[in-house]
């Protein structure tokens, strides 16, 4: 869930997703980088009350040393990410190298696509730390099956959404997992024209 609003109604949205999910299903808040250093710190452990387990970008992206601040004193249990702005080799190399992050993000459609995330991987897979992909959950369908280092895959409804209405052969997830279709060439995906022709300028 999307967080950083106002730190109290944080709090308060993080209660009541939990108190609606229940105990057994994972949270995950998402900051987009707008918190303060000493902000996000007291707001990891007021959500550590909820179970949150996955904190992304509590801070700023390119404030790594605020980012391994966070990473180093909140709770254990849960982890900080970061990645998903990521273009160049050097970005990801740098992060890693800061020891900001428990889990690499990084999206396909930004980072010199399956190539790029492939060498992001390796960086990954190197530093004994686990890869989680960015949103266009479909695009990095087969290029997670192929990446030792993945964790799991953003699964974000508005790109679901979008990739349902331009793509046959987009998958519904099973049990918290998607598969690809080995019956289909290539990713899978054949391009809507007749459904897309409306949004033809
Ligand atoms: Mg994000």
């Amino acid at each position: 869930m999307k967080i950083v609003r106002h730190s109290n109604a944080d709090v308060d949205r993080v209660r009541a997703v939990r108190a609606a999910i229940g105990q057994d299903e994972e949270l995950f808040v998402d900051a987009n980088g707008a918190y303060s250093r000493k902000q996000a710190l007291s707001q990891a452990q007021k959500f550590a009350e909820f179970n949150v387990s996955w904190f992304e970008e509590p801070v700023s992206s390119d404030d790594l040393e605020g980012l391994r601040f966070i990473r180093e004193r909140a709770p254990f249990e849960m982890e900080i990410a970061a990645g998903e702005y990521g273009y160049g080799l050097n970005y990801f190399k740098r992060m890693l190298a800061s020891h900001a992050v428990d889990v690499l993000q990084a999206d396909a459609t930004r980072c010199a696509g399956f190539t790029g995330f492939q060498q992001v991987a390796t960086l990954c897979q190197a530093d004994h730390l686990p890869l989680s992909t960015h949103c266009a959950p479909m695009l990095h369908l087969h290029l997670g099956c192929a990446t030792p280092a993945l964790r799991h895959a953003e699964y974000f409804h508005d790109h679901v959404r979008i990739e349902r209405m331009f793509f046959d052969g987009v998958p519904e997830p099973n049990d918290g997992a998607l598969k690809p279709d080995l019956s289909r060439a290539g990713m899978g995906l054949e391009l809507k024209y007749s459904d897309i022709e409306k949004f033809r300028r």
